[in-house]
C-alpha cells in the first residue's frame, strides 16, 4: 500500500481524528492550515484534492492569464544564476515548458550563493510543480519566486524516485500562503500512524460489503495518496456515498419523525367555502389541477402532517391549486397562510385571492355570503394600524386566510387554529427554515411547498428530501405562449426597432415589461446580481469563480455599465418613439405604496409601460401582458430568465421576450441565452443549467439549506448513487430511528448539523 515515508519522529498514533493539527505538525504548519479553516486530523482529511495532476501531463502554458496565481505542471528546460552587474546581486533565470510553450521562472538573491541550490534542483529534464502569480516581463510571462515541488524528488532511492514519480498528484485547493504540496505533505503525516480503530466509519459495515465499497480509512487513503488515478476514483466514490448517506439519513430520519406526529385532520366538509368557490370558478380546472387537488383534499384529510413539495412550471396554475387546498382547511374549522417571497407578490395573492372569492372572503360586511371567511394580508412594512387590524384578524380566527412574507414569520404572529402552510416560490427556502415553521403553531400544521423552478427528481431528493414531491403538469388551456428572441446588443438599429416594438403593443392595448440588472447607477447590485431582498440569486449569473489552474472564468472586451431602472425609464421617457406612453417604475427600494401602485397602474393599463428589477421575477400575474424586454439578459441565470418570461402570454394573447445580450459567442452567458430561446421547457432548461453551471456552484450560495455544504456530490452526476443511499437510509431508519446501531453514522450527521448551522450563521 503505501510506500514507507518519513514520519515526524513524535507522531504516534493520537486520538484520531480529532486530534488537533498542532500537535502533529507544529505550531506554524497548523496555524497556516488554520487560514484554509483545518484545525484538526478530521479537517485535513475531509480537505479533499480538486484534481490530480498526472506527471506525463503537462499543463497548458498557453492558457495562463497575468495576475492569475496558478499551480502549473512542466519541465524544466533550463536553469542559470547570474550576476546583476547594474543593482547588484544576483539572479537565476529557469526555463520551464509544457513541451510547446515556454513560462520563465525567475529568483533574485543579494549573492549567486543562495541561487545555486535552486539551480541544483531544476536540472533540466526535471518535471515538477509551480506556483505562483503570473507577471509579464518583456512581453514573456514569468513566475517570480516561484514556490515549486519536483516529480519524485523527495524518495529515498532511485526506485522509489520513479514509483513517486508516476504517481498522481494530489491538487489541493490551497492559497498562495498554503501552497498545495505543504497541503499533501501534512496530509501524509497525518495519514501514515492513523489506524482502523481511530477512524470510525459512518457507514454501516453491512452496507460497505454490500456496495463493495472500501473502510473510510483505506478511502482516505486512495484519496489522498493514489498510485493511480482508477485508486482516487475508487475512494472518491466511497467518500461520495457517504455524503449522499449521511444525509439521506438525516432526511428520512426528518421525514419520520414528522410522520409520526399528530395533527388536526381537516377532511373536506360539503357544502362548504371550497364548494362554493368550485361552483364560481370561471374556468375548469386542468386535468393536472384536478390530480393534484385530489392529492391534496386526501393528506389533509389525514391526522399525520402533510409535508408536500408541488412542482409545476411557471403559468400552471399552482395558485388556484393552493387555494382550494386552503378552502378545504378553512371549511374544517383551521386557518390558512401562504407565505411569498416578496411584497409584490404577496399583495398579488392577497389581491387575486380575495377576487377570486368574491362574496366569500368578506365575512362581517353586507356582501360577505354566508359562511363566509376574511382574507388579511401582513407584510413588515405595513402601517402600524393596518398591522394591528391584521395580526388581530388572524389571532382571533377571523380571517380564515392569511397572506404575507417569508421574512414575516415574526414571533409575534398567532393564529387561532392554523392548520396549513402554503409556502409558495420556495427554492430559497431550506430546510431548516421549514423546520422553523411548523414549529410556529401548537399543533403541527399541514406543509405544501410550491416551486416553479423545476428541479431533477434528484435534486428535489436533496434539497427537499424532507417532503414528498407532486408534480403539477400541463397548462391551462388557451394559453398562448411565449416566443423568445436575442437581440444582440452591438446592433444599434436592432435595440431601435425594440422600442418601436413596445410603442405597437402599447397601441395594440397590452403592457410591457422592461427588466434591468440594477436599481440605478449608484446600484452596486452589478457585480452580484443580488435582488430586491438582498439574497444571492439561484443562479450564478456572473460565471464561476476560474478553474482549477487559475484561469479566469469570463474575460473579453469591456462592456458599458449594467442599465439600470432609473435610467431607462429616463431614456424610455425622453424617446420620440414612446411619446405620451405613460412609463413606471418598480423597484426593492419603493415604499409598499409605490410597489401597490405601480403593479396597479400596470395591470390597468394607465402606466402600460413597467420598467422594474428582478422583482418580477417570481409569480407576478398581469394576463394582459405582452412583451417582455430583458436589458443585459446574459447577466442572469437561466431559471431567473425562465421565471422572467413567464410574466407574459399569460392571458390569450401571445408573448415575445426579447433578450438584449452582451455575450460573446463561445462563452457560457451566450449559449445560456440562446438555449433559453431555443425552448420553454422548463424542464430541460432546469437539466441545462445544472450542465452549464461549475463543479461546487449547483447548490451553490443558491438553493439556500441543507445541501449547500456539498463538498463531493454532485446532484446531476451522482443521481444513482443518491437514489441507492436514501434506499439505504429509508431502512436504517425503518430499523432503528434513532441509530443507536450506527454511533458513527450519528456522529457524522451531527457534525454535519452544526457545520451547516455554523454556514447559515455566516451567510445571514
Ligand atoms: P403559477 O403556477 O405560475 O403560480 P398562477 O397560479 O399564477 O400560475 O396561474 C397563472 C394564471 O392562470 C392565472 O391568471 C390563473 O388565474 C390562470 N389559471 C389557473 N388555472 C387555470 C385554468 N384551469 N384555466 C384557465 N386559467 C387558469
Ligand atoms: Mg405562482
Amino acid at each position: 500500500m503505501t510506500p514507507a515515508l518519513p514520519v515526524a519522529p513524535d507522531a504516534g498514533p493520537g486520538p484520531g481524528m480529532d486530534e488537533p493539527l498542532k500537535r502533529i505538525l507544529g505550531a506554524r504548519t497548523a496555524t497556516s492550515l488554520a487560514k484554509l479553516g483545518l484545525e484538526t486530523t478530521g479537517d485535513l482529511l475531509r480537505h479533499y484534492p480538486r484534481r490530480y495532476a498526472e506527471p506525463g501531463t503537462m499543463t497548458d502554458l498557453a492558457s495562463l492569464v497575468v495576475g492569475e496565481h496558478v499551480t502549473v505542471m512542466a519541465r524544466v528546460a533550463s536553469a542559470t544564476v547570474r550576476s546583476m552587474r547594474s543593482r547588484g546581486g544576483a539572479m537565476m533565470q529557469a526555463v520551464v515548458t509544457d513541451d510547446v510553450h515556454r513560462l520563465n521562472l525567475t529568483f533574485f538573491s543579494k549573492g549567486p550563493g543562495a541561487l545555486r541550490v535552486h539551480e541544483d534542483r531544476l536540472r533540466p529534464g526535471a518535471v515538477g510543480l509551480f506556483t505562483g502569480t503570473v507577471g509579464e516581463y518583456r512581453g514573456e510571462r514569468q513566475l517570480t519566486h516561484p514556490d515549486y515541488v519536483l516529480v519524485g524528488a523527495d524518495a529515498d532511492n532511485e526506485a522509489a524516485a520513479l514509483t513517486e514519480a508516476s504517481r498522481p498528484v494530489p491538487i489541493y485547493p490551497a492559497s498562495a500562503a498554503v501552497p498545495t504540496w505543504r497541503i499533501q505533505r501534512a496530509v501524509r503525516t497525518v495519514l501514515d500512524p492513523l489506524t482502523e480503530e481511530q477512524v470510525p466509519d459512518p457507514v454501516p459495515a453491512e452496507i460497505l460489503g454490500r456496495h463493495r465499497y472500501p473502510s473510510l480509512l483505506r478511502a482516505l487513503r486512495l484519496v489522498h495518496l493514489p498510485f493511480t488515478t482508477s485508486e482516487a476514483h475508487q475512494g472518491l466514490a466511497r467518500l461520495r456515498y457517504e455524503e449522499a448517506l449521511v444525509l439521506q439519513t438525516e432526511l428520512a430520519r426528518r421525514r419520520a419523525e414528522v410522520a409520526a406526529l399528530h395533527t388536526t385532520a381537516r377532511p373536506a366538509r360539503p357544502g362548504g367555502l371550497l364548494e362554493a368557490f368550485d361552483a364560481r370558478l370561471p374556468f375548469t380546472l386542468t386535468a393536472g389541477q384536478q390530480e393534484v387537488g385530489e392529492q391534496l383534499a386526501g393528506d389533509l384529510a389525514q391526522s399525520r402532517p402533510m409535508q408536500r413539495l408541488l412542482q409545476g412550471d411557471v403559468g400552471s396554475g399552482k395558485t388556484i391549486v393552493a387555494l382550494r387546498a386552503m378552502l378545504q382547511v378553512v371549511d374544517a374549522g383551521g386557518q390558512a397562510v401562504i407565505l411569498a417571497p416578496t411584497e409584490v407578490l404577496a399583495a398579488q395573492h392577497h389581491r387575486t385571492i380575495r377576487a377570486l372569492l368574491g362574496p366569500l372572503a368578506e365575512a362581517g360586511t353586507l356582501m360577505g355570503e354566508a359562511g363566509a371567511t376574511r382574507v388579511a394580508l401582513l407584510t413588515g412594512s405595513l402601517g402600524a394600524r393596518a398591522r394591528k387590524e391584521a395580526l388581530l384578524e388572524a389571532a382571533s380566527g377571523q380571517a380564515g386566510i392569511v397572506v404575507g412574507t417569508h421574512a414575516l414569520l415574526g414571533e409575534h404572529v398567532q393564529f387561532a387554529d392554523l392548520g396549513l402552510i402554503v409556502v409558495d416560490e420556495q427554492h430559497r427556502f431550506g430546510v431548516e427554515q421549514r423546520d422553523a415553521l411548523r414549529g410556529r403553531a401548537q399543533t403541527t400544521p399541514h406543509m405544501l411547498v410550491m416551486t416553479a423552478t423545476p428541479i431533477p427528481r434528484t435534486v428535489a431528493m436533496t434539497l427537499f428530501g424532507d417532503l414528498e414531491i407532486s408534480e403539477l403538469a400541463g397548462l391551462p388551456d388557451g394559453r398562448a405562449g411565449v416566443a423568445t428572441h436575442v437581440v444582440p446588443a452591438g446592433r444599434p438599429a436592432w435595440v431601435g426597432r425594440i422600442w418601436q416594438r413596445v410603442r405597437e403593443e402599447v397601441e395594440a392595448g397590452n403592457r410591457v415589461y422592461v427588466v434591468c440588472p440594477r436599481i440605478d447607477s449608484d446600484d452596486a447590485a452589478g457585480d452580484d446580481v443580488l435582488d430586491d431582498d438582498g439574497l444571492l440569486l439561484d443562479d450564478d449569473a456572473t460565471g464561476g469563480p476560474g478553474d482549477a489552474a487559475g484561469r479566469p472564468a469570463g474575460g473579453g472586451p469591456a462592456r458599458p455599465p449594467l442599465s439600470a431602472v432609473t435610467e431607462v425609464a429616463e431614456q424610455l421617457r425622453a424617446m420620440p418613439a414612446l411619446d405620451g406612453v405613460r412609463i413606471a417604475t418598480l423597484h426593492g427600494r419603493l415604499g409598499p405604496a409605490e410597489k401597490e401602485q405601480a403593479m396597479a397602474d400596470l395591470a390597468s393599463g394607465a402606466a402600460p409601460v413597467l420598467v422594474a428589477t428582478t422583482v418580477v421575477e417570481v409569480g407576478v400575474d398581469v394576463p394582459e401582458a405582452t412583451l417582455m424586454v430583458i436589458l443585459d439578459a446574459d447577466r442572469f441565470g437561466i431559471s431567473q430568465l425562465h421565471q422572467l418570461r413567464g410574466r407574459v402570454g399569460r392571458g390569450s394573447r401571445p408573448g415575445t421576450c426579447l433578450l438584449v445580450s452582451h455575450a460573446e459567442p463561445g462563452t457560457d452567458a451566450f449559449e445560456r441565452v440562446e438555449r433559453l430561446a431555443s425552448t420553454t421547457d422548463g424542464f430541460e432548461l432546469a437539466r441545462l443549467d445544472l450542465e452549464l453551471r461549475r463543479e461546487g456552484d449547483v447548490l451553490g450560495a443558491a438553493q439556500s439549506g441543507k445541501a449547500s455544504s456539498l463538498r463531493l456530490l454532485r446532484v446531476v452526476r451522482d443521481a444513482d448513487l443518491i437514489a441507492r443511499a436514501r434506499q439505504d437510509a429509508e431502512a436504517l431508519v425503518a430499523a432503528d430511528p434513532a441509530l443507536a446501531a450506527w454511533p458513527g453514522l450519528a456522529a457524522a450527521i451531527e457534525d454535519r448539523l452544526r457545520d451547516d448551522s455554523k454556514e447559515f450563521i455566516d451567510r445571514s
